[in-house]
């Protein structure tokens, strides 16, 4: 072969090597972490690099639940529940900052959002249909409150202000761990992906000049059933509903969204979906509406220039907030 022949040979197998040989969709479905289920869909040239991929986004959630869970004594969250009470306590810059964004979202939904519900939320148990009494919930209540969290920016410390308040970013936790295995999968160059975590997801890139399509489920009926399909690109949705976790007794539905200003169950929409830029913001206010119900929670979401909103009344009726809505035919269209 002469060595004109076998540069182009070479040259030709460096193509071939360079062109994917197989591009698709891969996807994972993970139980079991965070007590939810992960779902991971990518578009990948390369099926060994997306099994990767996945991995470290699992690894990711994996690794967040170990920092921020309250089931688990050795978190980082569970030794400020022990702990911060009794003086500045320093903290990872992670969790520093993920409480900064938490008291974020108290101010925005009026309280709503109170990562301190769990000073009350802790004696809830819905799986064995516990709740406490009256008297219980008055004792714990004033414990409820996020201007107890002390934050100190320089120090990157936090401290309670009052013994008995506890945190649980269980209503923040899965958003966030859904950016962060975006970030992990952009970080690695992938750019058509899906995260998804429970009732929080988010998106990046679309599919090849389509939408992803994700389904709002109908509160009242099975997991299949949906009351919206929404397109969604380069976007985040939460949807918080009271059929996740709860219990039925007497009538009444005890269930795990908590209404920081009485410590009982909030009830005052069956669910509430949150379109945002990304899974935090999404997920931190996808309870608004539960505990303000849908008249108040429509108007701070409509207030709030990058979400949207969906709610599920409790007579089933459905309310989409502004930027959801069709456009008014104009007078000359109606003519
Ligand atoms: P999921 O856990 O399925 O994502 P949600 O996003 O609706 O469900 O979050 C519900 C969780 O939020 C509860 O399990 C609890 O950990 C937490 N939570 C409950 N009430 C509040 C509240 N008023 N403010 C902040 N977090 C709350
Ligand atoms: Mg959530």
């Amino acid at each position: 072969m002469n060595p004109q022949t076998l540069i182009g040979t070479l040259l030709l197998l460096g193509m071939a090597a360079a062109r994917p040989a197989h591009a698709e969709w891969v996807n994972r479905i993970a139980d079991g972490i965070m007590g939810t289920r992960i779902t991971v869909e990518l578009w990948s040239e390369d099926k060994g690099k997306a099994d990767q991929a996945i991995d470290a986004v699992l690894d990711e959630f994996r690794r967040l639940d170990e920092s921020m869970s309250t089931y688990k004594p050795t978190s980082e969250v569970s030794q400020v529940n022990a702990r911060a009470a009794d003086g500045p306590m320093h903290i990872s810059k992670e969790l520093f900052d993920l409480l900064v964004t938490a008291k974020e979202y108290s101010v925005l939904t009026d309280g709503a959002f109170d990562i301190t519900y769990a000073s009350v939320g802790y004696l809830y148990d819905f799986r064995k249909h516990i709740r406490p009494d009256e008297a219980q919930i008055s004792k714990a209540l004033p414990a409820v409150n996020y201007r107890h969290i002390l934050l100190d920016p320089k120090e990157q410390t936090v401290q309670f202000s009052r013994k008995g308040v506890r945190i649980d970013l269980g209503g923040i936790a899965k958003g966030y761990a859904v950016d962060c295995g975006i970030n992990v999968l952009k970080a690695r160059g992938f750019t058509r992906a899906y995260v998804g975590a429970g009732g929080d997801s988010r998106i990046i890139g679309d599919r090849f000049g389509k939408p992803w399509v994700v389904g709002v489920r109908d509160p009242r009926k099975g997991e299949g059933e949906v009351i919206a399909r929404i397109p969604l690109v380069n976007a985040a949705i939460s949807t918080s509903g009271d059929y996740e976790r709860f219990f039925d007794e007497g009538g009444v539905r005890y269930h795990h969204i908590i209404d920081p200003h009485t410590g009982h169950s909030a009830s005052k929409v069956r669910s509430a979906t949150v379109i945002g830029p990304y899974a935090t913001r999404t997920d931190g206010l996808s309870k608004t509406a539960f505990v303000l119900g849908p008249e108040k929670a429509m108007e701070i979401y409509n207030r709030i220039d990058d979400i949207d909103a969906i709610i599920v009344k409790l007579d089933g009726t459905v309310v989409y907030s502004k930027g959801m809505q069709r456009p008014k035919q104009s007078a000359a269209a109606q003519q």
